[in-house]
């Protein structure tokens, strides 16, 4: 049977690594969830948006792809592809903002919803095994100390951005976890049926291979 498998946790805790490995694995489809949220904060930027309700109107029209890649999920808007635009540190600091919109969610849980339905599937959010896929085969609730998620997001980013700091990925990642498990509509919690894998002290590898065997069974 091709399963729906959900992982959810906070920043850096190594959720799409860890999916990426384990599509790898399995042959399923990985869907980046978190990369769909970036992508609508990137067009409310873009585009200069202040009001909720905008904001919530544009995300319900937008048209958005995505599409299986190498190294990451690729996002299309209108066909042109934003990727490389997600991930920066102007999106991720405004990003828990618009994702809190209750419009903006319902939109991307449509989406999401409608690629998963066919099975053989790996979601990862905040949000997976509570709202997006209550019935999911398999719940993971990934989490590591702030330290050490502080410290993979720091090595990851210091190619790309040489003045980072590891107090300020600290600072950033903690932030934004408070903002995404204190707000009002879907906030980040563990799925009662979860399992809570705390991966601080293996390794991203060790942590699919884990995550695999619970797949399996
Ligand atoms: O996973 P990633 O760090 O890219 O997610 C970026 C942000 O998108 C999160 O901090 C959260 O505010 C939002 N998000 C969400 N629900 C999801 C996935 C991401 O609210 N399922």
């Amino acid at each position: 049977k091709k399963l729906a498998i959900a992982i959810d946790g906070p920043a850096g805790a190594g959720k799409s690594s860890v999916s990426k490995l384990l599509a790898k694995a399995l042959g399923y489809t990985y869907l980046d969830t978190g990369a769909m949220y970036r992508a609508v904060t990137y067009e409310v930027m873009k585009k200069g948006l202040t009001d909720k309700g905008e904001i919530a109107h544009m995300a319900e029209g937008l048209n958005m792809e995505v599409a299986p890649g190498e190294e990451s999920m690729h996002v299309l808007i209108d066909g042109e592809d934003i990727t490389a635009c997600l991930r920066t540190p102007e999106v991720s600091a405004r990003v828990s903002e618009i994702a809190a919109i209750g419009g903006v969610r319902t939109a991307m849980v449509t989406l999401q919803r409608k690629i998963a339905c066919k099975g053989g599937i790996i979601l990862d959010g905040r949000d997976i095994g509570t709202v997006v896929l209550p019935d999911a085969d398999l719940k993971i609730f990934l989490t590591a100390s702030v330290k050490k998620r502080a410290e993979r997001r720091f090595e990851e980013f210091r190619s790309k951005y040489p003045d980072i700091r590891l107090d300020e990925v600290e600072k950033e990642i903690e932030t934004r976890d408070w903002k995404d498990s204190h707000r009002e509509v879907s906030p980040l919690r563990p799925a009662e049926d979860a399992v809570l894998v705390d991966n601080s002290d293996i390794t991203l590898e060790e942590t699919a291979q884990l995550l695999m065997g619970m797949a399996e069974k």
